[in-house]
């Protein structure tokens, strides 16, 4: 198992979900236990030695790659949600797209104050809903201290609106 066999396991889709996007699809990767196992092991290799108090996965394919790290690596995972979906009290941080809003929560207990935080999505496109991410982990209290992606799509720059945090890509396009 290498990267090279990682990326063959990413499925492009063409003009999805709207025209001109190629959209990464990670299902095929996920579907070779062999393969999800190599991405975790990276991801494991990468933090183990580093100070991460919890782990943060961003809805929804963060979730699937966040907790499996966080099983690994003994340490809580905490979940980033569309308003209106945790049932608990939450916080929330409200941010510009193209075109309107979006507003994202977390459950208020989920990220102790002080704590350090790795952040954990599939992707990095635009870096906009990372930098959402962080903005309400800070507004909580927290302190991110690391950003962690399968896939980073360096044409878009996202790591240049995300500069002020240090970033992990396993694969690049
Ligand atoms: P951005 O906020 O622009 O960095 O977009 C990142 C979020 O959108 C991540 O949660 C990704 O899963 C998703 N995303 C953006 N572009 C793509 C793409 N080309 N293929 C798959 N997912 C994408």
């Amino acid at each position: 198992m290498n990267l090279e066999t990682i990326k063959n396991l990413i499925r492009d889709v063409p003009d999805f979900p709207k025209p001109g996007i190629i959209f990464k699809d990670i299902t095929p990767l996920l579907q070779n236990p062999e393969a999800f196992s190599f991405v975790t092991r990276e991801f494991v290799r990468e933090y183990q030695d580093k100070n991460i108090d919890v782990i943060v996965g961003i809805e929804s394919r963060g979730f699937l790659f966040g907790s499996v790290l966080a099983h690994a690596l003994g340490k809580p995972m905490a979940i980033v949600r569309k308003k209106g979906k945790l049932p608990h009290v939450t916080v929330s941080f409200t941010y510009q797209l193209e075109y309107g809003e979006d507003t994202i929560e977390m459950h208020e207990d989920a990220v102790p104050k002080g704590a350090k935080v790795l952040v954990v999505d599939d992707l990095l496109a635009t870096g906009g809903t990372c930098e959402a991410t962080a903005k309400l982990i800070e507004k909580m209290g927290g302190e991110v201290s690391a950003m962690a992606f399968v896939i980073e799509l360096d044409f878009l720059k996202g790591r240049e609106r995300l500069q002020s945090y240090p970033i992990f890509s396993l694969l690049h396009y």
